[in-house]
């Protein structure tokens, strides 16, 4: 059987646009003010840097890059640093904000931010990724640092690169400084169960929605958008539940077997290749195509604003699963939500990894490392939890899970910023 093909470049509507408008709606629900909102909509301090790079044939590059803290009323600014050619100043103030409601749902001291650089990864050595990753930390080396702004792996960047960063950071401190960075390799104070928190972070919100309908994660058949650090990892898990993994896609496109994918095999082939692209006893599937399969549950593990009113019209699932960041537009929320179908939002369901980069900084900071075991332990305790009070709240109030978890993300944050009061 072959599964329909459809277009996958279309141009994806502004991140800063759908994050607005989620703010806006959760500032009504809270009645705040005109002031307030502004404040709460406004990154609290951006840097804009231009890296020039040598480049391995001797050439140079001006590349450019930005660090942007949203709120840090909470605590220091927390988010990723991604590498990808389509990172802007608006996309990164998007996803600085996800962080600030992120961080303040699961309940952590921190405030929100991220940073990128402008560049395709894919197109450069590992020794030019190097000196981009140490001349971008120099450049914005006022702006982060373990009390101020702790970055950690997003698309396209990895723990080598929170390797390069932390130790760009200490060389020029003149000491180690684990905490500048989460998300780092173990060898240089990184923690146990970092590396797939998110992905883990995802399936325990996903078995907890199901829950909430008397369904089993064994029960449902999945569609999984996006295989890189968040998505491949998540697969496993969920075939190891016993989910049945229809479809799976990357960046070359996807596979699809209406039977169940076998995991263990596409994951070896994956290993191999660098890409689902091409994996036997499948049909090719494109990423558009995936979206509206007929599955129970929709899990976007790739980039932003794949489920517009467009695709959202096309879903099939009972469940969205959002693993990766502003993957629902606002115009694509408010189909889905019409549809009624769940939408466990970024902001809850992909907060595992925050989390883990939590207690990797908790443990830096006091140099004494926790085991395995405690740290997934204390991560389904966090994800529950956080699960729990947004349920409860959507319920109480008859609000979606993403305006609930935005309504108590948004609050949070407006409680700090109001009892520090306005200096001066
Ligand atoms: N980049 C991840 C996210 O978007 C992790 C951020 C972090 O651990 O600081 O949530």
């Amino acid at each position: 059987m072959t599964a329909p093909v459809t277009p996958v470049d279309k141009p994806r509507p502004s991140p800063l646009a759908t994050a607005h408008a989620q703010l806006a709606g959760a500032v009504e629900i809270l009645g705040y003010s005109s002031g307030l909102h502004e404040m709460l909509a406004t990154s609290r301090r951006e840097i804009n840097v231009a890296i020039p790079l040598r480049r391995d044939d001797g050439s140079t590059e001006l590349l450019r890059g930005y660090r942007i803290q949203h709120n840090i009323s909470r605590g220091p600014g927390k988010g990723g640093l991604r590498y990808a050619p389509n990172v802007d100043p608006d996309e990164v103030r998007a996803l600085a904000m996800l962080m600030t409601w992120k961080c303040a749902v699961v309940d952590l001291p921190y405030g929100g931010a991220k940073g990128g650089v402008t560049i395709d990864p894919r197109n450069y050595s590992k020794l030019e990724l190097e000196r981009v990753t140490r001349r971008y930390t120099s450049e914005i080396m006022p702006m982060i640092g373990p009390e101020r702004d702790i970055m950690a792996p997003d698309i396209g960047t990895d723990e080598q690169t929170m390797a390069w960063v932390m130790d760009t950071y200490s060389v020029n401190k003149g000491y180690t400084i684990p905490a500048v960075t989460t998300g780092k390799p173990l060898s240089v104070g990184g923690s146990l169960g970092r590396a797939t928190a998110t992905s883990r972070g995802v399936v325990h919100a996903m078995k907890a929605a199901l829950a909430d309908a008397g369904v089993g994660l064994n029960e449902v058949r999945v569609a999984i958008q996006g295989f890189g650090k968040v998505g491949s990892h998540a697969t496993r898990f969920l075939a190891e539940a016993g989910s049945t993994v229809l479809a799976v896609s990357d960046q070359y496109g996807g596979v699809y077997d209406a039977n169940g994918l076998d995991v263990s095999s596409l994951l070896a082939h994956v290993k191999q290749t660098g890409s689902v692209v091409g994996f036997a006893d499948s049909d090719p599937i494109d990423n558009t195509a995936l979206l509206a399969l007929d599955v129970d549950v929709l899990i976007p593990a790739a980039v932003e604003g794949v489920l517009d009113e467009e695709t959202a019209a096309t879903v099939k699932a009972r469940w969205v699963i959002e693993a990766a960041n502003g993957p629902t537009t606002s115009a694509g929320d408010q189909v889905l939500a019409d549809r009624g179908i769940i939408v466990v939002p970024d902001i809850l369901a992909n907060a595992g990894g925050v989390v883990v980069s939590y207690f990797e900084w908790v443990q830096a900071n006091q140099a004494y490392w926790w085991t395995e075991h405690e740290i997934e332990e204390r991560l389904e305790q966090r994800m529950l939890q956080a699960y729990a009070t947004v349920a409860q709240a959507a319920r109480a109030d008859g609000h979606t899970l993403r305006d609930a978890a935005l309504t108590i993300g948004v609050r949070r944050v407006a409680e700090a910023h109001q009892i520090r009061g306005l200096y001066p």
